[in-house]
């Protein structure tokens, strides 16, 4: 297998509560899990290309973008990080229509377990894929709510009960919390809420279940980077959130990578 282009964050697929991820080179999708077990490489070209518009950028700004679409592109607005900073419910956005399809739609507050328990927000349109993105093993809906606003407003509200980072040493090291009753904290979750924020909450939600190709997780998990080296190889040990978990405890973010154009290979 051989295959360029410019990295985009992992696809993935999920089937009876199994994770299937692609690696996504510019419009190539290749099937990773197949890989796992095996030698592969990862060549950095020295190029980035900004995820937006396309031009070559010398640095990535926010994941991907050049410094004039980390300022202007609408999938850079402060409200991707800060929901609660979303205005387009009141007609104010980068770009409306933008808006229109990505913050005036229903959004989801979920409750997730990655390493300890977390809250946060996800459109509709991305579960059970924003899960699979930070490595959580289960998760639950708490609440649907009409734009992206409102979810913003609710997670802020949850952030005082419950943390809304993922560590992801912990995450990666599989080292979860392994007495949390996730359906409890959903009911507590749900009785902490407001008035004006209860009528969302959804009732007679399940908990979602993942489990990623995994063969053997890092004990001490150390970050790699393109920025350094060029060349990444190694035994693919299994891959979790938008991690490549490699031997001798070395793990690559490849959503850290968005927009550098790669070459990979098997052996
Ligand atoms: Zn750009």
């Amino acid at each position: 297998m051989e295959a360029q282009g410019n990295l985009l964050k992992m696809k993935s697929n999920f089937t009876d509560s199994a994770v299937e991820y692609q690696l996504r080179l510019g419009d190539e999708l290749v099937d990773l899990n197949q890989f796992i077990g095996q030698t592969i490489e990862l060549q950095y070209q020295n190029q980035i290309n900004c995820i937006a518009c396309g031009k070559r950028t010398s640095k990535s700004f926010a994941q991907g973008f050049c410094y004039n679409c980390f300022q202007t592109a609408p999938q850079a607005e402060e409200c991707v990080l800060k929901p609660e900073t979303c205005r387009a419910h009141l007609g104010e956005a980068r770009d409306m229509e933008f808006a229109q399809s990505h913050c005036l739609i229903p959004h989801y507050i979920y409750l997730a377990v990655s390493s300890g328990i977390k809250v946060g927000i996800t459109r509709n349109t991305q579960i059970p894929t924003r899960w699979i993105d930070q490595g959580a093993s289960k998760a639950v809906i708490i609440a649907e709510v009409p734009n992206r606003h409102i979810a913003g407003v609710m997670e802020v509200f949850l952030k005082d009960y419950f943390a809304d980072k993922t560590n992801w040493r912990s995450m990666l090291k599989n080292e979860e919390a392994t007495d949390i009753d996730i359906e409890a904290e959903r009911q507590k979750a749900i009785d902490l809420l407001p008035t004006e924020l209860k009528q969302y909450a959804r009732a007679d939600e399940s908990v979602w279940e993942l489990n990623y190709p995994v063969e053997a997780f890092p004990l001490k998990p150390k970050s790699l980077t393109f920025d350094k080296e060029a060349t990444i190889s190694g035994t693919l040990k299994g891959i979790k959130g938008q991690y490549l978990l490699l031997d001798n405890d070395r793990v690559l973010n490849i959503r850290k990578h968005n927009g550098y154009l790669v070459r990979i290979s098997s052996m």
